[in-house]
């Protein structure tokens, strides 16, 4: 399977992946998903949403246990954040199978469609449409760089943007939904686990700074004329990283955007988009307050105009504590054990964060030796993916049997 994924949507110079939502890339890879589903015999269905479905026995029994990830990624983004989770439930359905289980329960697996919000600027969108977290009124209004709107992409790729909504039907089938991932830090490095258990998921969102000044001549504008935003959003980086490191959170500015974006002309608008989590809302909000607070003084010194805008926000999810324990309990192996798998917090928002509020949902992590996510550098060792996929299959196989 990793061997079919690798070529699609890599860069050639950068070695990064380029798979974004309803993209040719991205169309690859859900062509490769049907096509697995296909060769396993399993019955292949495709929501109102773009999100993917594979099932072995009938959905509509209920009480399905469900397995899956996404197969988009961020701009160069790494080989398993997103694939790990889906190429692993294959390859746990493979090995149930040569185990000689036999399901009581449907067993799904999932490709969840943009999940890393990378051109559309908002993430799970598939996930977050299909439980009503995201009204087809602002899903329209979605527009990627270029200025193509949602709607007009998924036609682009063949699909019914008129069909989009929520889904909970649909959702209301699935009795626990389990996403494994690639960690996206080294905590299971730091305590030597291959394979680690959610507990829950920061609370995190993304702003967006506009910073308007004036534009005019790189050589012939005094500095003291000046009011040129480039320098109260430089100063509002600073105070970002700042406010996170005081409140043991984080907070970064990652995109930006410059008009006239001229090496000779002082900008008359520097627009960034800010990505802050934290532990806990009240330590978030601190922590936004006080970047938003420092740059309206910055701002303010340099005749600049600042408007503030919350483009996304995803509250703290505490994921199912009774599934956790119970996964918990089916990778111990001895009910009276101390739990053999660490349980790990993350500050990286996954659609089972969204499914969570509407089905019981629980996480597995796979070690990431360089903590490294959203780049190349991202990595799993072949030996943890392969214990990822052993432990998938240990879970799903308890929870089908219950
Ligand atoms: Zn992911």
């Amino acid at each position: 399977m990793w061997r079919e994924l690798q070529p699609i949507g890599r860069h050639p110079g950068t070695g990064g992946y380029r798979r974004f939502a309803w993209g040719g890339a991205d169309l690859e890879c859900r062509d490769w998903f049907r096509e697995q589903a296909e060769a396993r015999g399993l019955v292949y269905e495709l929501d109102r949403n773009g999100n993917q479905w594979a099932w072995l026995g009938d959905p509509a029994a209920g009480d399905a246990v469900v397995t899956g990830s996404h197969l988009d990624s961020v701009p160069d983004g790494g080989a398993f954040d997103g694939p790990l989770g889906v190429v692993s439930s294959f390859a746990a359905l493979d090995e149930l199978r040569a185990r000689g289980v036999r399901f009581t329960k449907p067993l799904g697996i999932v490709n969840f469609g943009d999940e890393e919000g990378a051109r559309f600027g908002l993430a799970c969108v598939g996930s977050r449409l299909s439980a009503g977290q995201l009204t087809v009124d602002q899903a329209h209004r979605l527009t990627d760089a270029d200025g193509v709107t949602l709607p007009r992409a998924m036609e682009a790729a063949g699909y019914d943007p008129e069909a989009i909504g929520p889904d909970r039907e649909r959702l209301a089938r699935i009795g626990a939904f389990v996403e494994l991932h690639v960690e996206q830090g080294r905590a299971l490095d730091i305590t030597g686990d291959r394979v680690g258990v959610a507990s829950a998921i920061w609370p995190h969102g993304r702003w967006r700074f506009d910073f308007r000044g004036e534009a005019n001549h790189a050589g012939t504008t005094r500095l003291a004329d000046r009011h040129d935003p480039m320098l109260s959003y430089a100063e509002s980086v600073l105070a970002a990283r700042r406010e996170a490191r005081l409140a043991g959170a984080v907070a970064t500015f990652g995109k930006i955007s410059v008009e006239p974006n001229g090496v000779n002309a002082i900008p008359s608008l520097v627009r960034g988009w800010l990505d802050s989590r934290a532990a806990d809302q009240a330590t978030l909000d601190t922590v936004v307050d006080g970047i938003e607070r420092a740059a309206r003084e910055y701002a303010e010194a340099q005749g600049v105009r600042l408007d503030v805008v919350r483009e996304s926000f995803t509250p703290v999810v505490e994921f199912d504590h009774a599934l956790r324990d119970e996964i918990a309990r089916i990778l111990g192996a001895d009910e009276d054990a101390e739990l053999k798998v660490p349980v790990l917090g993350t500050g990286a928002g996954h659609d089972a964060g969204i499914l969570s509020g509407t089905v019981p949902t629980a996480m597995l992590f796979v070690r990431n030796p360089t903590g490294v996510s959203h780049s190349p550098a991202e990595y799993a060792a072949e030996d943890d993916c392969v214990a990822g996929v052993t432990a998938l299959a240990d879970v799903l196989e308890g929870l089908a049997r219950r």
